[in-house]
């Protein structure tokens, strides 16, 4: 790749009045590392390919295509969430389980952004601490799997792994692996984060007025009568306090500048490393498709293909953990992903699920504590809690997740340690896939969208982030 260094990266990079805390700088790329080490390590969920040299020919495509963020803007995240691992910050990631090349829709994507502005708002209010959004969207596309394959009526085929592998339809023509849609998904994040960028320059981002975003609620929404007079209420006291500060000299302005970030599971790793390459100025490689990538909890192997790709960038990085990881293995994998310490750089996701979290959490905690080892906690009370009713709808109660949130910061609380973010599969849309408020098991039928985990609609999730803010300031 270029190396070119008057490129403006290099200037915006140095720029005056960046927080000390982005210091300091990722140690160069271990010798034994490159973007395509990965290669040589066992990949628990490889996407059968037919054709290798499709593969080949679509990432070489990719290589010369634009990235989707720059080096910069993910050093940005990593100081937020350095300063999140100090307590002064909180992170709200949320999106679609599986996002879709044909929800790339304008009304879809506003409505997305909307809720997470709207959850920050009321975590910024009622929590008292600066919100940094991350968004799942802009490269959501790839699902690891529990079975490779499906089985209906008689017939096997591949399981649906996202678009950026294959169609969700069940026949053989869609469920084929086929490598051109690693573009095509290439292609609809750069939309969809065109259109992100638009609205966080101005549109949406209105902040000097919050209390116009009341009026976008429609009855059809389903929200609760408290819910949405709270929501009043916060926009009202969060006008007032802008135009306040504003008024004393502008200090209102990071506060009210809107700024979202994009993450995903990096799973498939020919698209990841297709769009891996180093700073301008030194020898750190970044992955920029995103600027958070994840790691899954099917895919933390120790040794593994996913491992070994993330450690060898500088973006910040998330690991799901869930109930049966040891403390022994969190160590190893902080010792592999950050053995420079460096701040921001690991976001844990705890995925316990409500039944096992008090038992499951606490170890981790104190071993991590005990380590010194510097972490953001971040609680995905989505993933352990899943459910199949009898009928055998995937769903998820909202009790369930709100008992797991609670139960995390029990367990936070009596460590001693900070819960610094959620994570939420979530969507902007009026959608019936979790049970809870006035979505009863009888009504998931109605507006059963998702093509992967169900989500939270717009009023559940408003709803927690009230019951999150008050557990925020206790
Ligand atoms: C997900 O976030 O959609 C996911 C698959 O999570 P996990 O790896 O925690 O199961
Ligand atoms: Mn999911």
């Amino acid at each position: 790749p270029a190396r070119s260094s008057s490129n403006s990266e290099v200037a915006a990079e140095r720029a005056p009045g960046e927080s000390p805390l982005a210091r300091p700088r990722p140690p160069a790329r271990a010798s034994d590392w490159s973007p395509t080490s990965w290669k040589n390590k066992p990949d628990p969920q490889a996407t059968r390919y037919d054709e290798p040299a499709a593969v080949e020919r679509v990432v070489s495509r990719i290589e010369e295509l634009p990235p989707l963020v720059s080096s910069w803007e993910v050093e940005r995240l990593r100081s937020l969430i350095a300063e999140a691992q100090l307590g002064r910050r909180f992170v709200l990631q949320g999106g679609d389980c599986a996002e879709t090349m044909r929800d790339c829709r304008a009304g879809t994507i506003v409505k997305k952004l909307d809720i997470l502005l709207k959850m920050s708002l009321v975590l910024l209010v009622g929590g008292r601490r600066p919100v940094v959004r991350v968004g799942r969207f802009a490269g959501q596309y790839a699902k690891p799997r529990s079975r490779p394959t499906e089985l209906r009526g008689g017939l096997e085929l591949p399981s649906y792994f996202g678009d950026l592998v294959n169609g969700p339809e069940f026949t053989p023509e869609a469920r084929r692996p086929d490598p051109e849609r690693m573009l095509a998904c290439y292609q609809h994040a750069a939309m969809t984060l065109n259109f992100v960028r638009s609205f966080s320059a101005g549109g949406l981002s209105d902040l000097e007025r919050p209390e116009r975003w009341s009026l976008s609620f429609s009855e059809r929404d389903g929200l609760p009568a408290a819910v949405r007079e709270s929501f009043q209420a916060t926009t009202r006291q969060l006008g007032d306090a802008l135009r306040c500060m504003d008024a004393l000299g502008g200090a209102g302005n990071e506060l009210s500048r809107v700024e979202f970030f994009t993450s995903h599971e990096a799973l498939n790793l020919h698209y990841e490393s297709a769009q891996t390459r180093p700073a301008p100025d030194r020898d750190a490689y970044y992955d920029l498709t995103t600027h958070m990538p994840w790691l899954g909890e099917r895919t933390r192997v120790s040794g593994g293909a996913h491992v070994e790709f993330l450690r060898g960038i500088s973006n910040p990085i998330g690991i799901k953990l869930g109930p049966t990881v040891s403390p022994v293995d969190v160590l190893r994998l902080l010792d592999t992903l950050n053995p420079g310490e460096i701040p921001g750089r690991i976001v844990l996701i705890t995925r316990m699920g409500a039944t096992r979290v008090g038992d499951a959490l606490p170890p981790l905690l104190e071993v991590v504590k005990r380590a010194g080892r510097r972490v953001l906690w971040v609680c995905d009370p989505m993933h352990g809690n899943t459910i199949t009713t009898s009928s055998g709808v995937k769903t998820r109660e909202f009790a369930s997740i709100l008992r797991e949130i609670e139960r995390t910061y029990d367990a936070h609380d009596a460590c001693g340690t900070y819960l610094g973010g959620v994570h939420f599969e979530l969507t902007g849309d009026d959608v019936t896939e979790c049970i809870g408020g006035s979505v009863r098991e009888e009504d998931l039928s109605r507006a059963y969208e998702t093509l992967c985990d169900p989500r939270l609609n717009q009023a559940q999730a408003l709803e927690l982030s009230y019951c999150i803010a008050r557990r925020m300031r206790a």
